[in-house]
């Protein structure tokens, strides 16, 4: 059972990548999306780039790791490399 760093408790929180990518691209998205409806459609060229972007940073940073007590994240960079000799 893994545990959380900073509190020791088990309430732990797993984000995949592509829960990652979803929660982070939805608010973006829509924002470009409304932009894009109401003003400019050059903003729907925004809605890849945001979705690409956000697959990039998840191959860096997911698994994200989130205490629910808390509220401590723990991607791959924060946790300790294992024998890196
Ligand atoms: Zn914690």
């Amino acid at each position: 059972m893994n545990r959380c760093k900073q509190c020791h408790h088990t309430n732990l929180l797993m984000v995949s990548s592509l829960r990652y990518v979803f929660f982070m691209s939805v608010f973006p998205v829509v924002i470009a999306m409304a932009i894009g409806l109401l003003a400019e459609k050059i903003f729907f060229l925004f809605i890849p780039a945001i979705i690409l972007t956000n697959i990039v940073l998840a191959k860096k940073k997911a698994p994200i790791i989130l205490c629910k007590d808390c509220r401590h994240v723990e991607t791959p960079q924060t946790r300790p490399a294992k024998e890196t000799v």
